[in-house]
């Protein structure tokens, strides 16, 4: 009998981050894959973060997993997003190699020594004695462990449409995955069906970019991680171009053949990514949309136009594109296309992503009606750790609550609230955005990572360094004071700034919202020899103290809620004082703390209290109990 620690099925960004982490606790993992060559594969847009995401990334690597790593290995263009815009939502997003990216996937993958590799396609689940307690294969053999994960991503009975030509498939190229689905039914998790799109690729060659307008990188590079300096590929340029009113009035004419508007897709799609048919139809009144030329990679001719999903006959997907500059001649090497699959209802989850009716099966990424890479990698990470800590009856699950970190957030919004639509993260779904900042990821969190044993030591003191030149700047800042001399206020006007009017401490002075880091340096020399590489976290601390402290002290109002566990199977039958709505609600739902609770939509502020109350005395009964038997 073959037996692991963990079984993480599906090699995809959940399932890499889902191994990686568990493999890192000490954990025998087995990867299983139908197809071991497309470890890490981006099956859509070849490019990592942008809004919300990148924060999620940030927030991966601060708890030890690797997606960071690998877009900064294989990034050939880097931007920072939303720089207009306050620190909060600042974001940085890389367009990926995509070849180099799967590739990186697969080496360190292959390099851990925890983590056997596997390809076969998983057809069933060995449920035992109440527990998931393995899988079987297509080959019919048995692989037995601990705990489960699927992510499975839109394999479960993935079904590609082009037109009206449908074809069974996980993604092109991928066959879709059977067996499994019907099993999950069967042990009593509520299935549903999404869909998603993605764009015809084409052939770079065929395509005058002398007519378009470039976008290049930013420069410096705004990279991913903050602790791993890696090589840097070659960096490429998108271009632009637009659709037209011909464009649209092509398409609107074979609207009847597209999968999604000739009824023969019924599921719901990605609000937020929606296709091209969708775009026309829903914004008749425009008369242009912008489409981003992407590379797929260095030695690829493949060009991702972002913003064509669709799932169009090929003839007209071609004779679409041909009527947009730049595209008069184009090629395409492989059409867009739509794709339905199965998904399990996240309200099927506990916070710590095992299922509530399959004791140590846990599920990860776009199998939980999310959309996106980095939604499925950070899932990835939480379910992999938590698959390790189910192994040992002693330890707690581990959960991340709304206010440390965006993965709290995601996964607080999909077991309480559920999803009719494919999950995408945005900063607008935190109600903290200033604290859970893309660039204090590693403060929020990287501690938690390595008390479980996903971070490293090395990282771990190097974050340990980073703290202390921050906190001896930031003391140095307070303690040195400007003074309104003549001299010195000849130097601040000279820089094009309000000369002072009152003695100001540099952290002060640092407040004003035209002041910058570079301004203290040359008012004090001596600051700019000492070189700070962490000078952007100690401005946004100095410029929104004041806010980030509002927001800290709202959060500390919060936290006795967050913190309060409800054990687990508690029965709402005891509290006769809650209605029966608001009973069934938190039966059906059985929050993980009193904080989640009052998220379920019909629970109120009064049924918090009162199960507050019965917590406190049922915590101190406990307690009596334990010390009477002392
Ligand atoms: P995946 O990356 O899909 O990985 C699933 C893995 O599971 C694969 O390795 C597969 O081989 C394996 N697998 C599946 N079933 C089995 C089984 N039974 N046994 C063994 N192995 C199995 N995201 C966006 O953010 N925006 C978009 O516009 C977008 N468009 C998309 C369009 C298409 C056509 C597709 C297919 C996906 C699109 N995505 C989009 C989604 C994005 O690809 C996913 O969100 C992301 O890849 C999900 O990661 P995952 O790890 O959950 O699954």
């Amino acid at each position: 009998m073959i037996r692991f620690d963990v079984i993480v099925v599906g090699a995809g960004h959940a399932g890499i981050e889902a191994s990686w982490a568990a493999a890192k606790m000490g954990a025998k993992v087995c990867l299983i894959s139908s197809n071991m060559d497309r470890i890490g594969h981006m099956s859509c847009n070849p490019a990592i973060g942008g809004l919300g995401k990148s924060h999620l990334v940030k927030e991966i690597e601060a708890l030890g997993g690797v997606m960071a790593w690998l877009i900064d290995e294989t990034g050939i263009q880097f931007r920072r997003l939303n720089t207009r815009k306050g620190p909060a939502v600042w974001s940085t997003r890389a367009q990926a190699d995509k070849d180099l990216y799967a590739r990186a996937a697969k080496r360190i993958i292959e390099s851990e020594s925890g983590i056997v590799c596997k390809e076969a396609m998983v057809e069933d689940l060995l449920y035992r004695e109440g527990r998931c307690q393995g899988v079987i294969t297509h080959l019919g053999e048995e692989i037995w462990a601990g705990a489960v994960v699927l992510t499975t991503g839109t394999f479960l009975n993935g079904l590609i449409h082009i037109g009206t030509l449908n074809l069974s498939g996980g993604r092109l190229g991928d066959k879709a995955s059977k067996g499994l689905s019907q099993r999950l039914l069967d042990l009593g998790l509520k299935r549903g069906r999404m869909k998603t799109g993605t764009v015809p690729r084409l052939d770079k060659k065929t395509i005058d970019f002398n007519v378009l307008e470039e976008q290049p990188g930013d420069e410096p590079l705004p990279r991913f991680s903050i602790f791993r300096q890696t090589s840097v590929q070659k960096q490429l340029p998108c271009h632009v171009t637009y659709t037209n009113p011909h464009t649209h009035q092509l398409i609107r004419e074979h609207l009847h053949e597209s999968a999604m508007y000739s009824g023969q897709i019924q599921s719901i799609g990605p609000r937020y990514c929606p296709c091209i048919e969708d775009k026309i139809v829903r914004f008749a009144d425009k008369d242009q949309h912008q489409v981003f030329l992407e590379p797929e990679g260095l030695d690829t001719a493949e060009i991702y136009p972002n913003g064509l999903s669709n799932s169009l006959p090929l003839a007209t997907q071609v004779a679409f594109l041909r009527s947009m500059k730049g595209l008069e001649k184009v090629e395409v090497i492989r059409p867009g296309y739509a794709i339905e699959y199965d998904y399990v209802d996240p309200t099927e989850l506990h916070p710590w992503l095992e299922t509530k009716k399959v004791p140590g099966l846990f599920h990860a990424g776009q199998i939980n009606g999310t959309t996106g890479y980095e939604e499925a990698a950070a899932q990835g990470w939480l379910a992999g750790a938590n698959a390790v800590l189910s192994l040992s009856a002693s330890k707690d699950p581990f959960v991340l609550s709304r206010t440390e970190s965006y993965l709290g957030v995601l996964v607080d919004d999909l077991v309480t609230k559920g999803t009719q639509e494919p999950y995408r993260m945005f900063t607008s779904r935190a109600e903290h955005r200033l604290h859970l900042r893309e660039d204090n990821a590693d403060a929020r969190l990287l501690e938690k990572g390595y008390e479980l044993g996903t971070v490293d030591a090395t990282t771990h003191s190097m974050y340990q360094e980073k703290k202390s030149v921050i906190e001896s700047c930031t003391q140095h800042l307070k303690s040195k004071r400007f003074t309104p001399t003549p001299a010195t206020n000849e130097k601040i006007s000279a820089l094009g700034l309000t000369p002072l009017k009152s003695p100001n401490t540099y952290w002060e002075f640092l407040k004003r919202p035209e002041v910058q880091w570079s301004h203290i340096e040359m008012l004090d020399p001596d600051l700019a020899q000492h070189k700070n590489p962490f000078i952007e976290n100690i401005e946004i601390a100095s410029k929104y103290e004041g806010y980030i402290a509002r927001e800290q002290v709202e959060i500390s109002r919060s936290s006795k809620d967050e913190h309060t566990v409800i054990p687990k199977g508690f029965d709402y039958q005891m509290l006769p004082s809650l209605s029966n709505e608001v009973r069934e609600k938190l039966q059906k739902v059985q929050p993980h703390t009193l904080g989640q609770a009052l998220r379920i939509s019909g629970v109120t502020p009064a049924a918090i209290s009162i199960m507050s109350m019965y917590l406190k005395k049922f915590q101190q009964s406990k307690t009596s109990t334990q010390e009477n038997s002392q």
